[in-house]
């Protein structure tokens, strides 16, 4: 029942929102309780009215609202109507320390005359400006650039149905179908048949039919996706496409991370797709950064999460057998890989995020560093930005020096390819020499080398602290030969918490970058993209800084 006494104030105007309503409601099961229930532009608060003294008062928070709706009772001689509305808040878990969203429904009947139209239009009217309210509530980061998935939206969500331990049918059907429904959100469910298929479905679809594409999925679906996009002739427009991601896989690398970045604490399994599906109904789209790849056959490929080499490759890809215990399967993967550490024989060069100073010349070496005078270690701490300097009383570095090579000259388009969109102007064809302005690493046997452009490698695996979805960077790390089996299983640990770097580990380099080259020298490994096998040989990588885009929170 709408009143207009003291604590009810009148409807005001602010920033287009009418700022506040206020009513009585019935419980939907019991007449004889009676709720107060008041909205204003940030919280629903709801109070029971008894006649005991210690109301309870519930205030919930309208970033946590993902919906509301109105509806008649099911029994038609009923003449009041209903309203819900759908909260996910963080609570308490019940088994473990820490908090996670949990569903919070709360209903009331409304009931304020004899006339069944009348109380409908009541709770439309309350489910109307709660689920206003809570579009404009929308959790925002200051100094992020934010849209909003179009309202009402149409959204594809395709799902693996093997990926992970082959669940993600029935993890959408019990997590996400539910929440999808309380935010009005209509989509279509494409169950992918095989391998690729969800590439060549996107290449061919009618892009102005969807206003995002959601993968359930591990991240190789996604990686599928973005490619498909990249392929098509108006790939420009089609990649601005909004991107979601609710994980389904083994591996969950951009789920953990787009959770990481809306500042949520840590979520895993349900908690984690919960989570993803929470920030798809709330609909907020920001920057996502891609990575061009070129592989020795000019294929180039368009990646969003890593390049892996060495252990982590290995790790990835034969860890594929155990994908029925789900994320888990890393780290079994890497026990068993560390019982057989092997070195990995190649070059690395890269240009680093911040241009070196100019520094007397060095020639233009012919293929990265093999004819080098001396050997290249950072001298700056792992975790800064950092360049290899010269510095004669230390032989072990050395300054490749820049004359703006990468901004003077422009270098060649890569050999045997035809012009391609966007253009990669960092990267000179990869049988090309390196422009000056790179830094080459002398260092030629690796354990690892990895280019992640996100925080998370895996859902436990913190690999980036202060990485963003969009921050142009590429995050490059190595790890050289002579580490020790215990020293290697302490970093991987020490991910977990992203503390890494905090190791001290002499071995594990960190460098920021705009673009790299890797030539493998042993004749074996693999090499992966977005954890997918890609052809093993030479590769160069630039960034592409916020070419697409990603629903977030
Ligand atoms: P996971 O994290 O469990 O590995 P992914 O999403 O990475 O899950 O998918 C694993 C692989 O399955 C990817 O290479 C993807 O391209 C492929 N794939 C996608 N749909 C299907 C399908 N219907 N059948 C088989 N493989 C598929
Ligand atoms: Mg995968």
């Amino acid at each position: 029942m709408e009143k207009d006494g003291p604590e009810a104030e009148p409807p005001r105007q602010r920033n287009g929102f009418v700022g506040m309503l206020y009513g009585e409601f019935t419980d939907t099961l019991n007449d004889k309780v009676r709720y107060s229930v008041s909205l204003t532009e940030s919280a629903l608060t709801v109070q029971r009215i008894s006649s005991s003294p210690g109301r309870t008062k519930v205030v919930l928070n309208l970033t946590d609202c993902v919906g509301c709706r109105a509806y008649r009772a099911a029994d038609g001689a009923d003449v009041g109507a209903y309203f819900t509305a759908y909260f996910y808040p963080f609570k308490r878990r019940w088994m473990s320390a820490g908090v996670a969203r949990q569903r919070v429904e709360q209903c009331f009947r409304v009931a304020l005359v004899q006339d069944a139209l009348t109380n409908l239009r009541e709770a439309e009217r309350w489910a109307r400006s709660i689920r206003d309210a809570s579009v404009q509530q929308a959790p925002r980061k200051a100094g992020v650039t934010a849209w909003a998935v179009r309202r009402p939206c149409r959204v594809m969500i395709l799902v693996n149905p093997h990926s992970g331990r082959g669940q993600a049918l029935q993890l959408f059907t019990g997590h996400v179908q539910g929440m999808l429904s309380e935010a009005g959100v209509p989509y279509k469910l494409v169950i992918t048949e095989h391998q690729n298929h969800a590439r060549e479905l996107v290449k061919k679809a009618d892009l102005s039919q969807w206003d995002a594409l959601v993968i359930m999925s591990g991240d190789g679906l996604l990686f599928e996706v973005i490619n498909g996009l990249m392929e098509r002739d108006d790939w420009q427009e089609a990649i601005q496409t909004p991107l979601g991601i609710l994980p389904g896989g083994s591996g969950n690398a951009l789920a953990a991370s787009v959770h990481h970045y809306s500042q949520s604490p840590p979520a895993w399994n349900e908690e984690l797709l919960l989570s993803c599906g929470f920030m798809l109904c709330k609909g907020l789209v920001g920057s996502l950064d891609l990575v061009s790849i070129h592989l020795a056959s000019t294929q180039r490929l368009f990646s969003f999460l890593s390049l892996a080499w060495g252990f982590v490759a290995d790790v990835d890809i034969e860890s594929e057998k155990y994908r029925h215990v789900g994320a888990i399967r890393f780290l079994m993967g890497t026990l068993v890989r560390l019982a057989t550490l092997r070195v990995y024989q190649g070059r690395l060069a890269y240009l680093p995020v911040k241009e070196k100073p100019n520094l007397p010349t060095t020639p233009q070496h012919p293929s990265l560093c093999s004819s080098l005078p001396c050997q290249l270690i950072p001298t700056s701490s792992p975790t800064q930005n950092s360049h290899h300097v010269c510095n004669k009383s230390n032989p072990k570095t050395i300054s490749i020096s820049s004359n703006n090579a990468v901004t003077t000259k422009r270098p060649d388009m890569p050999s045997g390819s035809r012009t391609r969109e966007p253009p990669d102007s960092l990267l000179p064809g990869l049988d090309q020499p390196l422009p000056e302005s790179w830094t080459v690493v002398k260092e030629e046997d690796f354990v690892l080398v990895l280019a992640i452009y996100q925080s998370h490698l895996a859902e436990d695996l913190w690999a980036v602290p202060g990485a963003l979805a969009d921050d142009g960077i590429i995050h490059l790390f190595y790890v050289t030969a002579g580490i020790s089996r215990p020293a290697l299983l302490r970093l991987f640990l020490a991910m977990e918490k992203g503390a890494h770097l905090a190791c001290g580990c002499p071995h594990l380099v960190y460098e920021k970058v705009r673009a790299l080259r890797l030539e493998p020298i042993s004749r074996e490994g693999v090499i992966a993209v977005d954890g997918e096998t890609v052809e093993y040989g030479p590769v160069q990588a630039q960034i592409h800084p916020g070419l697409a885009r990603l629903i977030h929170g």
